[in-house]
C-alpha cells in the first residue's frame, strides 16, 4: 500500500487544532479527533455536518488480525492439560497458565500465576467451578513477554465467557480456553485480543499437535492454586489485595 498525496475529488482536511483557518474549498471533508464532517463554503451559507458517508474514492477496509503468535509447543500443552484435568478431577476447580516469549532462549515458557479457584460447596458432595482469580506475575525476566493465558471450564464447554471478555479486553494476545477436560483431546478455544477486538482463530493456528494424551505436571505448580468454596466462609471474591487480581471463569 503506497502512501497516496493526491488529491481527492473532495479534499479532505486534517483539524490539528483550534485555531485552523477554515479551508475555502466550495466543498472538502474535515477530518477531526471526534468525526468526519461534510463542508460547505456556499454563496449562501458556511456549514459542516456530521459526514453522511466516507470519501467514494477510498477503497474499503475491515478490521483483521494476521495471528503470529509462537506455537504452543505440544509437551507444554500436553503438561497443562495435565494440571487442568488434576484440578478438575479432584477439585472440580478451574486454574489458569501463562504463556512467556523468552527472547533469548527462543521458547515458549509456561507461567502458573499465583490463583484462587472458587467451587460450589454443593449439596450432595461434588461442588462445580465458579471462577478462578489470578495475581499477573511481577518481575518476570524482562526478555519474558506474556503473549497468552490459558485456563479450563473443567468439564463444560470451551467458550469465551462475558467474565472472560472483559478481563480480556486489555489484555492483547491469544486467550485460550480448555473445555471438557474429561474428554481426551479436550475442546480447545481460541480467541486472539489486539486493541479491544476480538478474533477467533482455529486452534491449529497456535496449537502444535496435541498427542491426545494428557502428562504429569510438576508439583511445584500445585503450590500457587489454592481452592475455596463459596459455602460456609465468604471467600470469593476475597484474597487479600484483590483489586490487582484478575478473574476468568
Ligand atoms: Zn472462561
Amino acid at each position: 500500500m503506497q502512501r497516496d498525496d493526491l488529491p481527492l475529488i473532495t479534499p479532505i482536511y486534517i483539524k490539528k487544532s483550534m485555531a485552523m483557518r477554515p479551508p475555502t474549498d466550495p466543498v472538502y471533508y474535515l477530518l477531526t479527533s471526534n468525526c468526519l464532517y461534510l463542508c460547505r463554503n456556499h454563496p449562501h451559507y458556511q456549514s459542516c455536518v456530521p459526514a453522511p458517508r466516507w470519501p467514494t474514492e477510498l477503497a474499503p477496509h475491515a478490521a483483521s488480525l494476521a495471528a503470529r503468535f509462537p506455537p504452543i509447543p505440544q509437551d507444554q500443552f500436553e503438561r497443562i492439560c495435565g494440571f487442568f484435568g488434576h484440578m478438575s478431577e479432584e477439585h472440580r476447580a478451574e486454574a489458569i497458565v501463562l504463556l512467556a516469549w523468552d527472547s533469548i532462549d527462543q521458547m515458549v515458557r509456561t507461567i502458573v500465576p499465583q490463583q484462587v479457584s472458587a467451587v460450589s460447596g454443593g449439596n450432595w458432595g461434588r461442588g462445580y467451578p465458579i471462577g478462578v482469580k489470578y495475581r499477573f506475575p511481577q518481575n518476570l525476566p524482562k526478555h519474558w513477554t506474556v503473549f497468552s493465558d490459558i485456563h479450563s471450564h473443567c468439564t463444560m464447554a470451551a467458550y469465551a465467557s462475558q467474565t472472560d471478555q472483559h478481563d480480556e479486553e486489555h489484555s492483547p494476545g491469544l486467550h485460550v480456553v480448555v473445555g471438557h477436560i474429561q474428554r481426551e483431546p479436550p475442546q480447545v478455544h481460541v480467541e486472539a485480543v489486539v486493541d479491544g477486538a476480538r478474533f477467533r482463530l482455529p486452534a491449529s493456528t497456535v496449537l502444535a499437535d496435541y498427542g491426545g494424551r494428557r502428562t504429569d505436571f510438576p508439583a511445584e505448580w500445585l503450590e500457587r492454586v489454592s481452592v475455596e468454596t463459596l459455602d460456609g466462609t465468604p471467600v470469593w471474591p476475597a484474597p487479600a489485595g484483590q483489586d490487582t487480581w484478575k478473574a476468568r471463569e
